[in-house]
């Protein structure tokens, strides 16, 4: 086990009598001991409902929260902690933005990549939008030249890193064209959160969304950050906290971020989301980014090496998951004995449908890594791997 494993309680277990080699990090990440700690603590010791309260846990709790939100804030490069909004997850701030963004999407086109989660099309299709692919070549990488922008082009929302093949999309290649045509852009860092340093500014997205439990943090919680540019939409739900004043006749909203923030927020996920980037700045992202780079490109290098195995895609920067197939065997059969091995990995779809159909399957294995993953893992996958082969031979 690494030092960064040591802190992640769960990963000491055994699973059917072997350590346990958890490679579903794309699903979701496991907890340190520092996350379930502040949560625990917090239920504890703080608890208490935010923003309303004239009492003393009410002030901590609302403390704690606006704390977390400027965690965010510094670690995605806001301008502003006004600019940070918590919400359900990426799912959630997807769907907030193309309910928000509605009326000037119905009846018009909304550009996305090939290989988009369901999360970053289906919404779009809910707000009554035409969701477009940007050409992409057989590696899988966008062929962002061909991006066909036209008068109903609304909006530009890009995975920055596919949750499938662990390719990283040149997100600022799409900024720089979309400012061209002043065209907003949602970027879904759902998978690049955790592994790539981000800074809104320098991205230049008006909109990203990401959860907290891929970064380390609770489930069912998660941060959509909003350009100050667009602070003034309409809010995709109603409630309480976010009014300034209402009558039966109309109501009027508060300003950002609590114009955003509807009903009673999942309060210590958020503070959750605050313990995990605190988690993550101790080890520093630069470290967490070349351990994972090097664990990765061991895996990857590993997987391309075997015959009768095919990786798929192919981008100039890549992290997180890798997916692959081996000859005639099925992704679930390879999945389910991998399991009885000890080593956790996903297969089937991974919510992206399109792209599987671009690649002419029904679904991949997928390994994909985090912070505390060794190369020792990456070494139990192959072993798994040849022994699956074996099996069917
Ligand atoms: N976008 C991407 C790229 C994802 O990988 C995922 C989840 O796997 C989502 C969106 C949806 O995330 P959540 O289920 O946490 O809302």
């Amino acid at each position: 086990m690494t030092d960064f494993a040591k802190d992640f309680p769960i990963l000491s277990q055994k699973v059917y009598g072997k350590r346990l080699v958890y490679l579903d990090n794309a699903a979701t990440t496991q907890k340190p001991d520092s996350v379930i700690d502040t949560m625990s603590d917090f239920y504890r010791t703080e608890y208490s409902n935010i923003h309303r309260g004239v009492h003393y846990l009410s002030e901590v709790s609302s403390e704690k929260y606006e704390e977390a939100r400027k965690k965010v804030s510094d670690f995605i490069g806001a301008r502003n902690p006004s600019e940070v909004t918590f919400t359900s997850g990426t799912t959630g701030s997807i769907n907030q933005v193309a309910r928000s963004l509605e009326p000037s999407l119905r009846g018009n086109e909304v550009l996305v990549t090939g290989v988009e989660h369901h999360s970053n099309i289906v919404p779009w299709q809910l707000a009554g939008a035409k969701v477009k692919a940007i050409p992409m070549d057989e590696d899988c990488k966008s062929l962002v030249d061909s991006m066909e922008i036209t008068s109903r082009t609304k909006l530009i929302a890009i995975a920055h890193v596919s949750n499938v093949l662990g390719s990283v999309n040149e997100i600022r290649e799409i900024t720089e064209i979309a400012k061209d045509h002043d065209i907003p852009v949602l970027v879904d860092a759902a998978q690049s959160i955790q592994h790539l340093p981000i800074d809104v500014k320098e991205i230049g997205c008006d909109f990203l969304a990401f959860s907290g439990h891929k970064m380390y943090a609770s489930t069912g919680v998660g941060v959509l950050y909003t350009s100050d540019r667009f602070s003034d939409i309409m809010p995709a739900i109603g409630g309480g906290g976010m009014i300034d004043k209402v009558t039966f006749e109309e109501t009027t909203y508060l300003e950002p971020p609590l114009r955003f923030e509807a009903g009673t927020p999942d309060i210590a996920g958020a503070i959750s989301i605050g313990a995990a980037i605190d988690h993550m700045q101790k080890i520093g992202m630069d470290k967490i980014q070349s351990h994972e780079h090097e664990v990765y490109s061991y895996a990857r290098d590993k997987l391309l090496e075997m015959d009768n195995v095919t990786v798929y895609g192919n981008t100039k920067q890549m992290c997180g998951a890798v997916s692959f197939n081996l000859d005639n065997i099925h992704h679930y059969d390879t999945g389910l004995i991998l399991d009885k091995m000890g080593v956790a990995v996903r297969t089937g779809h991974h919510c992206a449908q399109p792209l599987m159909r671009s690649l002419g399957i029904e679904g991949t294995v997928r390994a994909s890594f985090a912070l505390y993953n060794t190369k020792e893992d990456v070494d139990m996958l192959i072993e798994g791997i040849n022994k699956v082969e074996m099996m069917y031979k």
